[in-house]
């Protein structure tokens, strides 16, 4: 894990020095984690500030992973629309088990694993906080932190995870990077304080539901834009290595976050309440251990208390992306990055009782453009305005 950790760390410290992002996946992966470290309580929010750069960075690292394990893309969706048009919720259990019996593990390999995969990681971070273990929390919190931020995409949960069915390929990266990137400083970030959750099983399932609900939305409004905007415009086409892809323009772009930017913001704000609290609930099952003991110095420096303490006026007054505070605007100075790969030298083994836990290769840092890409689907169509879309259009109306 050291020797791989390291690279891995190294790479992703100069992709934020070179600005690189993709998808929810960089920029919005990091903000999300970074905002979760403000919602936590006084008791566990100086460990995590103290290992901000950290979580930030490894809160990619499920993304990174994909070019390089087979076993990785389908941990961060769940197809619904596969199961039932109208009524997948009502169909696929809840629980693991129960769907996998309903029906079998290959076809929930296929469809997408999300939920029970931000179970799965939520266990292993409670399991690192019994075991006092600051390196596997840290790897843990941002895990969680990835798979769950995952979930609060719509289009994680449909097979027309790209508008690749209905003539609309590259909205995955529209709405997911081009327009967080573009429009983060007119986004609203605060979030409710982070809760103890009674089942986090039932909290992402319902996380899924919204998601789901978003849809129609998401392709709708894109249509209706298509319509009015002639293709020359509409997109922005580049050459490289001998070939051409394309992507949506960013005159698209401000026409689509006219449309959809509240739906995006409301996402990307409400995700970091449901990261801190999965990471206070794993915290509180492992019978609260003091993670001021697990910091050398364990208490906050000086410098770090004045930091956060600028850092969470700002969240407050909702300036925090105007005020360039966000790691994922960053460039990081070299002194940070050596800091980082430092502590990362540090770091002892992760435990090995996870499939994905040594899978961080050095070469691992490349993902495709559309970085969240579900495997190749078969079956056409996917367009809806479902009655979730309605209610959850009126709440963010209000
Ligand atoms: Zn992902």
């Amino acid at each position: 894990m050291k020797k791989i950790l390291l690279p891995l760390l190294l790479l992703a410290a100069l992709a934020l020095v070179t600005g690189s992002a993709q998808g929810w996946g960089f920029f919005g992966h990091r903000t999300i984690t970074q905002i979760a470290v403000y919602d936590l309580p006084a008791s566990m929010q100086s460990f995590y500030y103290r290992n901000l750069l950290s979580l930030v960075l490894q809160s990619t690292a499920p993304d990174e992973r994909r070019g390089t394990d087979p076993n990785e893309a389908s941990r961060h969706f769940i197809d619904m629309d596969h199961y039932s048009e109208e009524d997948p919720f009502g169909k696929v259990p809840r629980e693991y088990e129960k769907a996998a019996t309903k029906f079998s593990t290959d076809t929930l390999k296929k469809y997408g694993t999300v939920p029970w995969v931000v179970l799965e990681m939520k266990d292993s971070l409670t399991e690192a906080f019994r075991m006092r273990d600051s390196t596997a929390i840290v790897h843990y919190s941002a895990e969680l932190s990835h798979y769950v931020s995952d979930a609060f995409v719509p289009l994680h949960t449909t097979i027309n995870y790209d508008g690749q069915l209905t003539d609309q390929k590259g909205l995955h990266a529209l709405w997911e990077s081009q327009l967080p990137e573009r429009f983060i400083s007119t986004y609203h970030l605060e979030a409710e304080p982070a809760k103890y959750l009674k089942s986090p099983l039932e909290a992402i399932w319902t996380v899924l539901g919204q998601s789901y609900g978003f849809l129609g939305e998401t392709f709708d409004r894109a249509l209706k834009i298509e319509k009015t905007m002639k293709p020359e415009v509409r997109y922005t086409f580049s050459h490289r290595y001998g070939k051409t892809s394309r992507r949506f323009s960013d005159a698209f772009a401000d026409e689509y976050d006219k449309a959809v930017g509240g739906m995006v913001n409301y996402r990307m704000r409400m995700a970091p309440g449901l990261v801190s609290s999965l990471w206070l609930t794993a915290w509180q099952d492992a019978g609260k251990p003091d993670l001021n003991a697990l910091m050398h110095p364990s208490k906050p420096t000086k410098e770090e208390r004045e930091k956060l303490g600028i850092e969470l006026a700002s969240w407050k007054r909702n300036t925090i992306a105007q005020d360039q505070l966000l790691l994922a605007q960053q460039k990081l100075k070299k002194a940070d990055v050596v800091e980082t790969i430092k502590s990362a030298r540090d770091m002892g083994d992760a435990p090995a009782n996870n499939a994905d836990s040594d899978a961080p290769a050095s070469d691992a840092i490349s993902p495709a453009a559309d970085d969240d890409a579900g495997p190749a689907k078969l079956k056409v169509k996917t367009k809806r305005t479902s009655a979730g879309t309605q209610k959850i259009k009126e709440k963010l109306d209000d």
